[in-house]
């Protein structure tokens, strides 16, 4: 029996892992993996694609052999969790060597399996120059297809982040990209200022973007691929990316435990599931959202990495909260930076808040320094009491530098004039004195 068993080798569960084992050295810890590759940075999938990154190699921190030798904790690759049994304290793995499962008894259990990607039902992900984009392994197929085939037409469909960092590394490499998704729009889950700034880029790049599109056929005929939308149109390419958002990857065990209709296990701010002994975290689980005060699903690198280590410090007998996310992001779209914290005022409303939107666009540096861009920003607040709920930023230095500002007035609470008036950093090759963030709040002042 392993006194913690952990289920998924990267993000999360790796961050407990270690935590587990900076604690407890003596304890027995087991981690198992069902892919071969362990402690990978997806996020970087794209710019390998694009030749930023040379290799995939350069996405993987770990291997089995070195996370055990410098960190001491064994990982089993190619081994599956099939179901869990937690009034048991057992897990059922499947040795993907073998094909044979055997039972695995556990102290304390935690799942971070994180996600899966959305599969359309009429796509055979079996024809050749179809794929997802999700492991290691995805991209390792893709770029040998890339070098073998040489594809001058590809098509995406689903026009969301991956997607769009798709759309970016397929054009540096001279390929024509047409893309598809059901909204009207590029970017749908992001908000309208964001969403502008997308379509226009799109517009530049000469990429063909089909809103309000859904594809409904995929075959191979005379050598090429071919899609067929829900309005009959036949388009053709070399090259299909089915992008189209991910899922939670706990068909094992949703049943057994608290989940939301999408499969995310529900962790408190402790990590902790509906069962004290079993632990869960990132992709496959839902997080705690401030604003909200309830949990939502938000799968992202960031967030995984966190939760894994808080579920680890209360797994080895620490008593730490998540103090949750404020649904902090950022997006590199060809020279743009697109960032959002919060909530956009579509989404307050949604959800009850009077919400108020201030927005300005100023010069990313001194007006008269060389290469100076201008940067979008804008702010939520509430109507009345004016705390602030969200802002959103374009700008083609770094949104991050308005946005990690408004996430920590988010987070904390702040009102719009706090933020209006707040000591900026200023020199003329990094911003202006009244930046766009401290501008778009300026304008709500009543001074
Ligand atoms: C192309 C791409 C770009 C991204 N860009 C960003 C970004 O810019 N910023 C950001 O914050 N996030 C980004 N993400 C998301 C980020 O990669 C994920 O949020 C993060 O990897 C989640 O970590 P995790 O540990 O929860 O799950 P994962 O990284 O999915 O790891 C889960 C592990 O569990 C294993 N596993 C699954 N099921 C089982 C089972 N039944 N038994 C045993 N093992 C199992 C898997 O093999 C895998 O190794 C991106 C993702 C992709 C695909």
């Amino acid at each position: 029996m392993a006194d913690f068993l952990i289920i998924g080798a990267d993000a999360a569960g790796l961050s407990a892992a270690v935590q587990l084992k900076r604690r407890l050295p003596g304890t027995e810890i087991k981690v198992i993996n069902k892919g071969r590759i362990i402690s990978y940075g997806a996020c970087g999938i794209p710019y390998v694609i694009s030749g930023d990154i040379s290799g995939s190699q350069k996405l993987v921190h770990f291997t089995p052999e070195s996370f055990e030798k410098e960190r001491g904790v064994p990982v089993h690759i190619l081994q599956e969790a099939v179901d869990v049994f937690p009034q048991e304290h057992t897990v059922e793995i499947r040795d993907l060597n073998t094909g044979e499962t055997y039972r695995e008894a556990y102290g304390k259990l935690l799942i971070g399996t994180g996600a899966r990607p959305v599969r359309l039902p009429f796509i055979d992900y079996a024809l050749e120059g179809v794929f997802n984009l999700h492991t290691i392994e995805d991209l390792d197929r893709v770029l040998l297809f890339l070098e073998e085939e040489k594809p001058g037409e590809a098509a995406i469909i689903g026009a969301g982040n991956v997607g769009l960092e798709l759309a970016e590394a397929l054009s540096h490499k001279g390929i024509r990209v047409r893309i598809f998704d059901i909204a009207p729009e590029p970017a749908f889950q992001w908000p309208p200022l964001i969403r502008r700034a997308v379509a226009g880029k799109i517009k530049e790049k000469g990429i063909d973007f089909l809103g309000g599109t859904a594809i409904r056929s995929l075959e191979r005929r005379n050598g090429r691929l071919s899609l067929g939308t829900d309005d009959a149109a036949a388009y053709e390419a070399d090259v299909v990316f089915s992008v189209v958002g991910t899922v939670p990857a706990t068909e094992f065990c949703r049943d057994k435990l608290n989940a939301k209709k999408n499969g995310a296990l529900f962790a408190d701010r402790r990590g902790q599931t509906c069962d004290p002994d079993i632990y869960a975290a990132g992709d496959c689980a839902s997080v705690y959202h401030r604003l909200l005060d309830r949990n939502v699903y938000f799968p992202l690198g960031s967030t995984a990495n966190k939760m894994g280590r808080i579920a680890g410090i209360n797994m080895a007998g620490g008593d730490i909260l998540f103090p949750g996310i404020v649904g902090t992001q950022i997006l590199k779209f060809f020279e743009l930076s697109l960032a959002k914290t919060g909530l956009s005022q579509e989404e307050a409303e949604k959800e009850g808040f009077r919400a108020r939107r201030f927005s300005a666009a100023r010069p990313d540096k001194a007006a008269y320094f060389p290469g100076a861009a201008p940067a979008k920003v804008e702010v939520v607040c509430e109507e009345d009491s004016g705390v602030l709920l969200g802002a959103a930023a374009v700008s083609e230095t770094n949104a991050a530098q308005f946005i990690d500002a408004a996430a920590v007035a988010v987070f904390a609470g702040m009102g719009i004039e706090d933020l209006a008036w707040f000591d900026s950093a200023y020199a003329p090759p990094f911003a202006p004195v009244w930046n766009a963030l401290v501008s778009a709040a300026l304008k709500s002042s009543k001074a």
